[in-house]
């Protein structure tokens, strides 16, 4: 805790939304008081835009962004149809999209918006420079709205919440005047930074140099192409940053796995990963934001991951964090368990001691002298289905018939195959009075059950040795 006390400034109406004359503290966060039921609460109470309808459809687009988002393209399809693609601009084109896209990913999603890293001087500013050049707005504003969108995530306060389609994450949320403000996230540690200050303040003219300027200069000037920098390397290379930006939105909510775990939109995909410059295991991601990877292997494609740790062998950034292994393989196992639960619930079980009549043994006995039943382990087998179908003959199962066949069963004629007990505990009707098995002996549990997935309010249900009596006669 530091003892200096926090600055207290004029609300400049760009730290905080509230009133212009409040004197507002820098230090304190912007959420530090809000109420607990803060996401209920505003969603309940604020009042959003109504649906964009047909009628006056135009005054509900944000018209700035229609024209970056629609003129881009276009003028760089018109552009390329009447400029030849050289090879040395189409290999500098696809490398400033390296640049400027890893400005958003290392620079301002996992730098600035999440942390994951310490960034030098000029690393920051290469960054932010570069960011500057996939023109999606500056630092501040971006990452404000993407800490919205980790805390409020599938909810009306993440901006581009993945509940209202592939086609408003990706795009329309942009292009749309947004239906209400994105819930409220602090960026007062961003506020402070002098790099993110200044690109915030020279914001436009840095876009427009390093979107467009940059990218027709350095072909003009190294082999006399300017005209062909501009379109290809300008236009069109912009045009697909911001498409793959985008896809992070959109697709890495949309396609592929859930490894982690599944309460949220957020999938991991290799198709996605290839389109955003590693930014694809995204369930990774949003269970582990502060994390400088999105993929933990080594094989999976993450250059961003990469550059991070490059950047760090030269030097230029350090404190990379990494989750601990141990809690990052704890999400993993939940999610199998789940999947194997629900294989688990699709399988017929056997009844356990809980679900059959006790019986005594001379009910046993009496019983059996109508239908084959076989006493193994404590449980009382009906075999009438199964006789013809032994692999050992059905002479061994007619011997046992009325009688205690487990030594014979477990290896005293022959030792059955899991496959064997499994089957047969599914042939239960009835456990012998004062045999009653339970869940300590193996015998008793067939080899399918013995790691079972139970839920925690579940454990210690199974095998119980409450099983109920009705007394006798309930093997008819
Ligand atoms: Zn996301
Ligand atoms: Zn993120």
């Amino acid at each position: 805790m530091s003892s200096v006390p926090p600055k207290v400034t004029r609300d400049s109406g760009m730290l905080f939304m509230g009133s212009k004359s409040r004197p507002v503290v820098e230090d304190t966060p912007i959420d530090l008081n809000i109420p607990d039921n803060y996401v209920a609460h505003t969603l309940k109470t604020q009042k959003a835009l109504p649906p964009v309808t047909w009628d006056h459809w135009w005054r509900e687009l944000n018209w700035l962004n229609v024209a970056i988002l629609s003129l881009t393209p276009l003028l760089g399809a018109v552009g390329a149809f009447y400029t030849k693609l050289r090879w040395e601009t189409c290999l500098f084109a696809i490398a400033y999209y390296y640049v400027t896209g890893l400005g958003i990913t290392a620079g301002y999603h996992r730098l600035w918006a999440h942390r994951s890293y310490n960034a030098s001087k000029p690393l920051q500013y290469i960054l932010a420079a570069a960011g500057a050049g996939a023109v999606q707005g500056s630092i501040k504003w971006w990452s404000r709205g993407h800490r919205a969108h980790h805390r409020y995530t599938d909810t009306d306060l993440d901006p581009y919440n993945a509940h209202k389609g592939l086609l408003w994450s990706h795009i329309g949320w942009m292009i749309v005047k947004p239906r209400r403000k994105p819930g409220v996230a602090d960026v007062s540690d961003l506020t402070k930074n002098p790099v993110v200050r200044w690109q915030h303040r020279y914001y436009i003219p840095l876009m427009l140099f390093m979107a467009l300027v940059l990218p027709t200069i350095v072909p003009w000037l190294c082999w006399g192409d300017a005209r062909g920098g501009y379109v290809y390397a300008g236009l069109l290379r912009l045009c697909f940053v911001h498409h793959s930006t985008f896809c992070v939105n959109s697709l890495a909510h949309w396609l592929g796995e859930t490894p982690f775990d599944d309460k949220h939109t957020p999938r991991d995909h290799v198709l996605t990963a290839l389109v955003t410059i590693g930014e694809g295991y995204h369930n990774f991601h949003h269970q582990f934001p502060m994390d400088y990877r999105n993929a933990i292997r080594w094989y999976q494609y993450d250059p961003t991951k990469w550059v991070i740790w490059a950047c760090q062998q030269i030097g230029l950034a350090s404190h990379l964090k990494v989750f601990p292994d141990n809690e990052v393989r704890k999400g993993q196992l939940t999610m199998q368990l789940k999947r194997l639960r629900q294989t688990q619930e699709k399988l017929a079980w056997p009844s356990d001691s809980n679900d059959l009549p006790i019986v005594s043994w001379d009910t046993f006995q009496e019983q059996a002298q109508k239908r084959p039943l076989i006493l193994v382990a404590g449980f009382i087998h009906d075999v009438s289905d199964f006789t013809e179908e032994h692999p050992g003959g059905a002479h061994l199962l007619i011997k046992m018939i009325g009688k205690d066949a487990t030594t014979a069963f477990f290896g005293g004629v022959y030792d059955h195959s899991n496959a064997a007990h499994n089957l047969l505990a599914m042939k239960r009707v009835g456990v012998l009075d004062g045999g009653h098995p339970h869940g300590t002996d193996e015998k008793s549990v067939p080899p399918s059950q013995r790691l079972k997935i139970a839920r925690y309010n579940e454990i210690g249900s199974a095998y119980s040795s409450a099983a109920y009596s009705d007394g006798e006669g309930l093997l008819n």
